[in-house]
């Protein structure tokens, strides 16, 4: 680890508390460097057009703070620690604790590439129930071995004196006593401060979602061996479990079945043949139960409202027709 100095590795979420924190930071001199980590869970990387997002947030900021930011994948390696978390969930799949274990850990392997000698975080004693209480604060600093490392400049006065303070890099009467969930004062500093644009405050993290995390835990469940396109799958379309091996995606609109078809290239697509309505991916075996499955569902959610059967085109290699499913009742 670099020796004590005036230069500082800065977690740019791209949301207003971590603003604030790089800006209370230069304007005590510190130098900062900006990191930002982006994973397929975060919500406005999303569906968004493609210059939104966390990531251009962070670089956006960066830009108006005269600052550099560096953006970084949550790789493979996340998604370990989001099935096996070590501190839990909060109220969905979100593993909060590991979560910002892990970006720490991978923060503090860049201090000595980026010469920084300590990390600031927008982090605001007692807001997020999961992560943010003082005792979860103190396992994040024991686990990432960061321990008065980690300069918090919103609630540095409620928080230990880390290092840079004691060691006179950074003057603590010049940081904050902020804590819970209001935003309130961010807000009025921002505002004072001339912030004036900051649409990731909240945060938005797909993990924290139930209907999510039910998607993705069937597939920890459900699929040893899952890949980057399963996960991004999890945020398009109705998923159906239909047995212990097999699962069915529909597409909700045009749009969802133009991502399905170019993203689900490894599993079986179909769509109706001759009436308007989804395309399916189906990851698994195609039995007869999966097809029957398959078919009812393709005419429950197809455009037309008469149909009692339905011909499927297999798309692949070669294309197959299926013809079936009376059904009476579309429910
Ligand atoms: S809300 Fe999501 S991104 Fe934020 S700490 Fe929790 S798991 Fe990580």
């Amino acid at each position: 680890m670099s020796e004590m100095n005036k230069k500082a590795i800065v977690m740019l979420s791209g949301g207003l508390d971590s603003t604030l924190a790089a800006k209370l930071m230069l304007e005590q001199g510190i130098e900062c460097i900006g990191i930002n980590f982006v994973s397929i869970f975060c919500t406005c990387t999303s569906r968004k057009k493609k210059e939104a997002g966390c990531a251009s947030e962070a670089l956006k900021i960066g830009k108006e703070l005269g600052i550099s930011v560096h953006t970084f994948p949550k790789g493979m390696d996340y998604f370990a620690v989001v099935q096996n978390p070590k501190y839990g969930y909060g109220k969905g799949m979100n593993p909060c604790i590991d979560c910002r274990i892990y970006i720490l850990k991978k923060a503090k392997a860049l201090m000595s590439e980026y010469g920084a000698s300590f990390i600031v975080t927008g982090e605001v004693l007692g807001q997020r129930p999961m992560s943010q209480q003082r005792h979860q604060l103190n396992i994040i600093e024991k686990q990432t071995g960061l321990k008065g490392l980690i300069l918090r400049p919103l609630s540095a006065h409620l928080l230990p004196e880390t290092i840079p303070e004691q060691a006179g890099i950074v003057d603590r009467t010049k940081l904050l006593n902020i804590s819970g969930r209001s935003r309130k004062q961010q807000i009025e500093l921002a505002e004072s401060s001339g912030i004036t644009d900051y649409p990731c405050a909240a945060g938005g993290c797909l993990l924290t979602d139930k209907i999510f995390a039910q998607k993705l835990k069937d597939l920890f469940v459900h699929k040893k061996n899952y890949t980057m396109i399963d996960l991004k799958l999890l945020k398009i379309g109705r998923h159906f479990r239909i047995n212990e091996n097999t699962k069915i995606i529909l597409g909700r609109d045009q749009s969802e079945n133009m991502m399905i078809e170019s993203l689900a290239s490894c599993y079986t697509l179909f769509r109706p043949a001759d009436i308007p309505g989804p395309t399916a991916a189906v990851d698994g075996e195609l039995n007869d139960e999966v097809m029957s499955e398959l078919m009812k569902l393709m005419l429950r959610y197809s455009d037309s409202t008469n149909e009692t059967t339905i011909k499927l085109l297999k798309s692949g290699k070669s294309t197959r027709t299926f013809t079936g499913c009376s059904i009476k009742n579309r429910g």
